[in-house]
């Protein structure tokens, strides 16, 4: 800070004194020091030159006329433009008293007359100096104040700023401790075990209070023991745990296990957990959560027993049973010489059981079966129900199908014994199927549908036996399939034809009537015969159609042929009718239905039916068969002898005629059994007057001893094959 000196500027200075000598005297010598000066002579002039030219420096005479010294000095002092001008006084009276008063009425210095030029010069300089050194020091208080002013209100700034951030650190530190103790509560009131641990040396830093519940330890105990956690999963699932976490470095991890507790107890646990950085990107810690899901695992374990068990026998299901298969497929790819075996077990008649002696009694026999099924098989087979009567049994490590078949006769000869359920004895057999399970199959169900072949096979062959797979039977199963897709399209096209064989009487020679026989004209196999096709007709259903179509088509004959033929009139027509059509319940409507639009009299129809449409009667059965005999219809009972050949239901049932089989009559000459059976069943007959129809009679020698036997009817080749109805109106006329 430095202001310009007044010496070096040109200094103004006004210079009163009513001499005009001493005026002109100081002006000229302040004028040659280069001062800028004017120069008055009265009080009064130096008041209107001080207040206009603002001198720097006033050298003031005291004595003068009018206005002196001292009051020209007030009057300066008075105004605010003036009042810091420095004036020296010029003063004759040279005493202490008049300085005093010069300087009290604020003059700044005082020069005696008569002066020294040099003396006024020097305190002019003087004066000038010092009041350029006030001005400065003036200058520089200002300055300073200034300063100090604005450091002040810095100072203040920053103290409220200091004060603000202390009130907000305050608020934060606040809102923290509110939040902490909010998470501290929630994490305290958590079902799921939220923790926190070092990576590196997997000490946890957190755990909360849930842990207790789930690891059965105190949060205590597992916070000081770093490997208590790892050592409280189960034995088989650790393993598996830690190398899952080891794999996740990278990514979150989702784990499911079983932590076992110090009481032996084990939870099923979800855990989630993933690793955290800091900003560098290095990894701090890992946090993760844990939730008991033993609940939902037990639920689920339950569902999968039940979704894969049969509640009835508690064995595994077909669901079950397919996925074992499967496993034992996956083995033999892997090892050539494993073998297995699957036998596919199906009881004979179950169904008679289950209708005739109620749903009860064949619940309790199909758990006794899978009791025995199960005692016949070794620890490692897998026994399992695939539904209804249906068994399977999975051998493991078999070297041969002997094996299969050892297992399969144990089997046959334990269901032998009779069953005692619920106060009744109940005979069983099973009809078995056996497939070797190797490497050459792809799949588990070509297993079990092969298995179940076999099944069908030793069904059809006689039932309570087993049959071993092979290439063949699948062949006849194809054929089979094949069959059944066309015998469809049949019934849709109407392929079908009636033959019709006579029915003679022995007595008297005459026609008695025909039996009406299927056949099916097949578009590419020609005629094809009934015992191919008409089991399968009867397994898929296709019997009742078939059966309404023969019954309306045999009537129709009839009716036609009697009204075209007197001798026709008497006849009678036999129509075969299997047990399905007769548990139709609409069997007898449309039995009504045809003879009204045939017009066929129901004393000229016979119904054919085996024994074992019998066998199945009930109550209604009977009651039906009594409605129909009403109507004047006939019941001859088909192929007798070579089924239950029980009389019972010869007083039970309004049965008109017997038929003895053909095999019977066909052996009746070379075995003497069967000639007895054959006179025994006429005899029977006639006691019970019932008539008899002697099947396949095929030679005058059998004619000849039926006609000793007093058979009244025949039927057989002898008399003739069975023709198509142009033939056989060539008979009746
Ligand atoms: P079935 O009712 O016992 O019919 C007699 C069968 O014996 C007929 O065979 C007939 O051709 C044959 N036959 C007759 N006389 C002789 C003989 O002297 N020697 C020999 N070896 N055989 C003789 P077909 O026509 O092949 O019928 C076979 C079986 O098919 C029938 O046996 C019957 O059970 C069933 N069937 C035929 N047509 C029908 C039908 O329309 N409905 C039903 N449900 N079954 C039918
Ligand atoms: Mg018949
Ligand atoms: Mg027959």
């Amino acid at each position: 800070m430095s202001l310009p000196s007044l010496e070096q500027t040109k200094a103004k200075i006004l210079v009163v004194d009513d001499q005009p000598e001493n005026l002109h005297l100081l002006s000229d010598a302040l004028n040659s020091e280069g001062y800028d000066v004017k120069g008055v002579v009265s009080g009064e002039m130096a008041l209107v030159v001080a207040t206009s030219a603002i001198p720097d420096l006033i050298l003031l005479d005291i004595v003068m006329p009018g206005l002196n010294g001292y009051e020209v000095c007030a009057r300066l002092r008075a105004n605010a433009i003036t009042q810091n001008i420095p004036i020296i006084f010029l003063s004759a009276n040279n005493d202490a008293v008049n300085r005093i008063k010069a300087l009290n009425a604020g003059g700044a210095d005082y020069i005696d007359k008569p002066f020294q030029i040099d003396e006024v010069l020097l305190r002019i300089k003087n004066q000038l100096k010092l009041q350029a050194a006030q001005r400065e020091i003036l200058q520089f208080n200002h300055e300073l104040e200034r300063r100090i002013q604005e450091r002040t209100a810095q100072l203040e700034s920053a103290n409220q700023e200091l004060q603000r951030e202390i009130i907000e650190r305050r608020q934060v530190t606040r809102l923290l401790q509110e939040s902490e103790e909010k998470l501290e509560s929630i994490l305290n009131s958590l079902e799921e075990v939220v923790w926190s641990a070092d990576v590196a040396t997997s000490n946890l830093l957190f755990l909360n209070p849930a842990a207790q519940k789930v690891y059965g330890r105190s949060v205590a105990e597992l916070l000081n023991n770093p490997d208590l956690r790892l050592e409280s999963i189960h034995p088989e699932d650790r393993d598996r745990v830690e190398l899952s976490l080891a794999s996740s470095l990278n990514h979150s991890n989702d784990l499911e296990y079983r932590i076992v507790q110090p009481s032996g107890e084990i939870r099923w646990v979800w855990e989630r957990s993933r690793l955290i950085y800091d900003e560098q990107g290095i990894v701090k810690r890992r946090d993760g959560i844990i939730c008991d899901i033993t609940e939902r695992k037990q639920i689920e374990e339950e569902l999968s027993y039940e979704a894969k068990h049969d509640s009835l026998t508690n064995l595994p299901n077909r669901a079950k049973f397919l996925e074992r298969i499967e496993q034992a497929l996956t083995r033999s790819f892997k090892d050539q010489h494993y073998l297995f075996a699957v036998l596919f077990i199906d009881l004979d008649r179950f169904k008679i059981v289950n209708d005739s002696l109620g749903h009860l009694v064949g619940d309790k026999l199909l758990i006794k079966v899978a009791q025995i099924l199960t005692s016949c098989c070794r620890n490692n087979d897998f026994v399992a129900r695939l539904g209804g009567d249906e068994f399977t049994i999975l051998l493991n490590e078999i070297q041969t199908v002997e094996d299969g078949i050892q297992i399969a006769d144990r089997i046959q000869k334990q269901l032998e014994s009779p069953f005692y359920l619920e106060g009744h004895t109940v005979f069983t057999s099973a009809s078995i199927g056996i497939v070797i399970g190797n490497h050459q199959y792809q799949d588990s169900s070509a297993i079990l549908r092969d298995a179940d072949i076999a099944m069908y096979n030793a069904k059809s062959h006689g039932k309570a036996r087993h049959e071993v797979f092979d290439q063949e039977m699948y062949d006849e199963t194809r054929e089979l399939l094949e069959i059944e897709n066309d015998l469809r399209k049949a019934v849709l096209q109407n392929e079908f034809v009636l033959h019709y064989q006579p029915i003679v009487s022995l007595e008297t020679n005459t026609l008695y009537g025909f039996e009406a026989l299927l056949r099916w004209n097949h578009p590419t196999k020609g005629l094809i015969y009934p015992d191919k096709f008409i089991h399968v007709a009867e397994e898929t259903g296709l019997i009742i159609a078939i059966g309404e179509w023969v019954l309306k088509e045999a009537c129709h004959q009839l009716s036609a042929w009697q009204s075209q033929y007197s001798g026709a009139v008497e006849l009678k027509i036999s129509v075969n009718i299997a047990s399905q059509q007769i548990k139709d319940r609409n069997f007898l409507a449309t039995l009504d239905r045809i003879l009204t639009n045939t017009g066929l009299s129901a004393n000229a129809l016979h119904i054919e039916i085996t024994e074992s449409t019998l066998m199945d009667y009930n109550p209604e059965t009977i009651s039906l068969f009594n409605q129909i005999r009403d109507r004047g219809i006939k019941f001859n009972i088909d192929d007798f002898g070579t089924g239950y050949s029980s009389l019972q239901y010869l007083n039970r049932f309004p049965i008109s005629i017997l038929k003895i089989d053909r095999s019977f009559i066909q052996g009746m000459l070379d075995e003497k059994e069967n000639f007895e059976i054959v006179k025994t069943i006429i005899t029977l007959a006639r006691i019970l007057k019932i008539d008899v129809i002697a099947e396949g009679v095929e030679n005058l020698k059998q004619f000849r001893v039926l006609q000793t036997f007093n058979c009244k009817l025949g039927q057989g080749y002898l008399f003739s094959k069975p023709m198509d109805h142009q033939s056989a109106a060539l008979l009746i006329d």
